[in-house]
C-alpha cells in the first residue's frame, strides 16, 4: 500500500481545506407571491414558475 512520505503540514492542510466550506444557498424573491425561492426552481409557497401555475395550492 502507498504510504506518504511526509506528514501533511498544518498549513497545507489548511491550504486543501479552504474550499471545503459548504456555501450558503442561493435564494431569489417570487415575482408572483414575494416569498423566498431557490432560482429555477417552482415556488414553494404560491406553486408558480416562470410567470404561470404550475401546481395548485390550496390556500
Ligand atoms: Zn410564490
Amino acid at each position: 500500500m502507498a504510504v506518504p512520505k511526509r506528514k501533511t503540514t498544518p498549513s497545507k492542510r489548511g491550504m486543501r481545506r479552504s474550499h471545503d466550506a459548504l456555501k450558503v444557498e442561493a435564494y431569489q424573491e417570487c415575482p408572483n407571491c414575494g416569498e423566498l425561492k431557490r432560482p429555477h426552481h417552482m415556488c414553494g409557497a404560491c406553486g408558480h414558475y416562470n410567470g404561470r401555475e404550475v401546481l395548485a395550492v390550496d390556500l
